[in-house]
């Protein structure tokens, strides 16, 4: 059985293609074409880390920086990757961390609590420093945002990952980037390695203006902050989205609550954006603890399906260019339910 090399996103074996799912992705299976079976390769174990030192980012947002020896590998191939992070429960000081099963589900150790398991994005990492930052909403509605507002340097954690990760569409004309306080990490991570001519327009939402923080944007970029204030989440995302003015093959990035981000979707689809160049992603829903971090906000290839079902050619001529956009977020969501192997079986 082969271990995950050094480049998470890398190739299992040489000449293999990489996998998007980075090392979230269970052990893989038969050999593409039929032929004789690949040898399974292993998630790592997670990565015990302690907290190194804690920052102020913006008002009730914090900059956790985690080291320790088993960061030795780790890699951030791409940007808005997300990690898990392990968190210990009441009376523990360490999280208890699952191993893996031969079909990649985690498998806790039996007797001990389950730990507290959320989905962050690895926003900077110094593998000469040995050092991770996560930035942290510090809410008191869940226990990680509690769990943040009082970490401590020493205090202890696991993470497992990365996974996901956007691929900046290299051709696009322009870029969207539009997200609330828990999608600015990853928004952050994109501005970075886009090109520095490129233009992007960003909208950022957030409570109010204690909540701006810097971000690393070029000259050609334009920066909107939106102040929702007692507004529901997202609802002024979703309104200046809309009045946006987009140039013609505008590619959008979007992350915000995953009522708002589906509205965000229709919108943008309406406007006629390609379908292939929108990415969309629910990073947390109003109400609802620890959302599905497999939530793409891509109901309307359901809806479509639903509304057109029996409409034989228009169905087909709707769907026909979406099928393998609808596949390949098909297997993206069936590899985040299978990471999320941990939670169902909390
Ligand atoms: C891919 C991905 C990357 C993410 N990256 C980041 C990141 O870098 N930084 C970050 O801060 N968050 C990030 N998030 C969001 C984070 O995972 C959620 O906010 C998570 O729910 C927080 O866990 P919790 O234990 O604090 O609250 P939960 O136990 O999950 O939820 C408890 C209650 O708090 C509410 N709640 C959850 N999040 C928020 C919020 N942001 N504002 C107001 N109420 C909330 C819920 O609606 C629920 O009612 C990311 C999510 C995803 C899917």
């Amino acid at each position: 059985m082969s271990t995950f090399k050094s480049d998470p996103a890398g190739p299992a074996t040489p000449g293999a293609p990489a996998d998007r799912s980075g090392p979230l992705s269970p052990a893989a299976g038969a050999a593409p074409g039929g032929g004789a079976p690949q040898p399974r390769r292993t998630r790592p174990a997670p990565r015990r880390l302690q907290v190194v030192r804690v920052a102020p980012l913006a008002d009730d947002m914090v900059t956790v920086t985690l080291g320790g020896p088993a960061l030795a590998g780790f890699a951030l191939p791409r940007p808005a990757h997300h990690i898990k992070i392990f968190l210990p429960v009441d009376g523990q000081r360490e999280p208890t961390v699952p191993a893996w099963g031969p079909d990649g589900r985690p498998v806790f150790p039996a007797g001990q609590p389950r730990p507290v398991v959320r989905t962050y994005t690895p926003r900077r990492f110094d593998p000469d420093a040995g050092e991770l930052d996560i930035e942290m909403l510090l809410h008191a509605g869940g226990p990680a945002g509690r769990w943040a507002a009082g970490a401590r340097p020493g205090d202890h954690l696991a993470i497992a990952g990365p996974g996901g990760g956007y691929e900046v569409p290299t051709g696009a004309a322009h870029h969207l980037l539009a997200a609330d306080e828990t999608g600015l990490p990853a928004l952050a991570t994109i501005l970075e390695r886009l090109p520095a001519a490129a233009g992007v327009t960003v909208l950022a939402e957030v409570r109010d203006a204690g909540r701006h923080r810097d971000l690393p944007v070029a000259p050609a970029a334009t920066v909107t902050w939106l102040h929702r204030g007692t507004r529901v989440a997202g609802e002024l995302l979703a309104e200046s989205v809309a009045a946006a003015v987009l140039p013609a093959g505008t590619a959008a990035w979007v992350a915000c609550e995953a009522s708002a981000v589906r509205r965000i979707r229709r919108q943008l689809l309406g406007s006629g954006l390609d379908r292939g160049q929108i990415s969309t992603r629910g990073y947390w829903r109003l109400g609802a603890a620890d959302h599905p971090d497999h939530d793409f906000g891509e109901a309307d290839l359901a809806d479509i399906a639903r509304s057109g079902g029996g409409r034989g050619s228009r169905l087909r001529s709707t769907l026909g260019p979406l099928s393998s956009r609808a596949r390949s977020a098909a297997r993206e969501v069936r590899a985040a339910m299978r990471d999320r192997g941990d939670d169902r079986s909390r």
